[in-house]
C-alpha cells in the first residue's frame, strides 16, 4: 500500500532491533563487528557497502534519517552531513574542479556567499551571479566552462523566489547540475527535484529540526551524483552524528504538522501588518503583493515560515522594535518552535555595504520574523506592541 508523504514522516523506519521498540532506535557506535575475518574482508572489498564499517561512512541511525528526506524530496538517495554549510562546501567540492565555473543567485545564505567569494577563487574556481528578480540573465552568464548552478528559494533574507522548472530547463540544454537549497520551504512545502533540480539541500538546523536543539545537514538526489558526494564525505570527515541524526528522524515526524502552523499563523501575521502606519510593505509568498507570488503558489504547497517587513523609521527603528519585543526571541537561527526576530542590516549583513546589502534586498529598516507556533495572538500582540515603541 503506498503512503503519502505525511505517513513516509512519520513510518519510514530503516532498522528495528531484537527489543522491538516502538521509537527510533539510537545507535551511538563509532563502528561495527563481524562474524568471521571473511566478512570483515568482504565488507571492505565492496564499494557499495551495504555493511556498516564505521560511522563515519554510515550508521543506522544516520541511514533512517537520510532515507526519510529522501522519499519526502522524490530523490534516489542522500547524503546527511554534519551542518548545512557541510552539505553545500561538499557539493561545491565534489562537483566542481579547477578551471571550472558556477553561477549563483547573489541573494544566498553569507557563508555560502564566502565559500564561493573568498575559498572558490583559491582552488581556480571562478563564480558570476545573477539577481533572482531577473531569471533572463542567467543564459548570458552561462560559459563552456560552466558546471553548477546554484539557487535557494525563497532565499535568505530577502524571501526572493525563482520558477524552479525554469531554470532546470536551462541547465538540462546546457549540461548544467542544478543545486537547490530548499531550507527556507522543507520538504513539506516545496519538492525542487519534481521541478527538474539535480540536488537538493539542506541546513537541518532549521525547519527539520524545528525547535533550535542541533545542527545538521543533507543533500538529494539522484543515485550516481550521491555515490561521488558520499566519496567525498565520507574520506574528509563532516559525517552527521548518529545522535543528531536520531533528534532529526524524530523531528521529521512533526514536520508536516509544524510548517503547516508556521505558515497559517505566517499568513495571518502578514495579512495584518500590511496595513500598519509604521511599515512600509510586508514579504511574504502566498501574499499576492509578493512579486514572484504567481511561481510561490505554482511550486510551494503553503508559503512558510518566515515573514519579513519594512519599517519606515530605518537602521534606528529596527534596534528600536528588536529592544521593545517581550516574547519574541532576538537570535539569528530561524524554524523553531519560538517566533524570532531579527535585524539583518545591524547584524548579520552590517560587514557589507549599503549599496551591497541593497543589492539583496536588504534595507535599513528589513525585519525578519520566524514565524514560531506559538499562539497567533500573541505573536502578533508581540510585535504590535513594539511598533507602537519602536
Ligand atoms: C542556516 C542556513 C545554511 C547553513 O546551515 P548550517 O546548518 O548553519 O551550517 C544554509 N542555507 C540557508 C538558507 C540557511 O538558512
Amino acid at each position: 500500500m503506498s503512503q503519502r508523504p505525511e505517513t513516509k514522516a512519520i513510518r519510514l523506519q530503516t532498522e528495528k532491533t531484537s527489543q522491538k521498540e516502538h521509537s527510533t532506535p539510537l545507535f551511538l557506535t563509532s563502528s561495527f563487528t563481524y562474524e568471521s575475518a571473511e566478512d570483515m574482508a568482504d565488507a571492505f572489498a565492496d564499494d557499495e557497502l551495504d555493511v556498516n564499517i564505521y560511522s563515519r561512512f554510515s550508521n543506522p541511525t544516520v541511514d533512517e534519517f537520510i532515507n526519510k528526506i529522501a522519499a519526502l524530496e522524490g530523490a534516489e538517495d542522500g547524503i546527511a552531513t554534519a551542518t548545512g554549510m557541510a552539505a553545500i562546501f561538499g557539493t561545491f567540492m565534489t562537483f566542481l574542479s579547477k578551471g571550472d565555473h558556477i553561477i549563483s543567485a547573489s541573494a544566498v545564505f553569507g557563508s555560502t556567499h564566502t565559500i564561493l567569494t573568498k575559498y572558490l577563487p583559491k582552488w581556480g574556481i571562478e563564480s558570476s551571479y545573477f539577481d533572482m528578480n531577473k531569471p533572463d540573465s542567467i543564459e548570458g552568464l552561462i560559459k563552456p566552462n560552466t558546471k553548477i548552478l546554484y539557487v535557494e528559494t525563497p532565499s535568505n533574507p530577502g524571501l526572493d523566489i525563482i520558477d524552479i522548472e525554469v531554470v532546470s530547463k536551462i541547465c538540462k540544454q546546457h549540461n548544467i547540475l542544478l543545486v537547490v537549497d530548499n531550507c527556507f520551504a522543507t520538504p513539506a512545502v516545496q519538492q525542487p527535484i519534481q521541478y527538474g533540480a539535480d540536488l537538493v539541500l539542506h541546513s537541518a538546523t532549521k525547519f527539520i529540526d524545528g525547535q533550535g536543539r542541533v545542527l545538521g545537514g543533507v543533500v538529494v538526489g539522484r543515485k550516481e551524483l550521491i555515490k561521488q558526494l558520499f566519496l567525498f564525505i565520507r574520506n574528509t570527515g563532516p559525517s552527521m552524528s548518529p545522535f543528531n541524526a536520531w533528534v532529526l528522524t524524530k523531528s521529521l515526524e512533526t514536520l508536516f504538522v509544524r510548517m503547516d502552523r508556521h505558515a497559517d499563523t505566517a499568513l495571518k501575521l502578514a495579512t495584518s501588518l500590511q496595513s500598519h502606519p509604521q511599515i512600509n510593505s510586508v514579504k511574504y509568498p502566498f501574499l499576492e503583493t509578493h512579486p514572484q507570488y504567481a511561481i510561490a503558489k505554482k511550486q510551494m504547497s503553503n508559503g512558510g515560515g518566515i515573514v519579513t517587513f519594512e519599517l519606515k523609521g530605518g537602521v534606528e527603528s529596527g534596534r528600536k522594535f528588536l529592544n521593545a519585543l517581550q516574547m519574541l526571541s532576538m537570535t539569528n537561527n530561524l524554524g523553531d518552535s519560538r517566533s524570532i526576530a531579527s535585524h539583518p542590516a545591524s547584524t548579520t549583513h552590517s560587514k557589507l555595504t549599503e549599496e551591497e546589502r541593497n543589492a539583496v534586498g536588504i534595507t535599513p529598516g528589513l525585519i525578519r520574523i520566524s514565524v514560531g507556533l506559538e499562539h497567533p495572538e500573541d505573536i502578533l500582540n508581540d510585535i504590535l506592541q513594539a511598533l507602537d515603541k519602536s
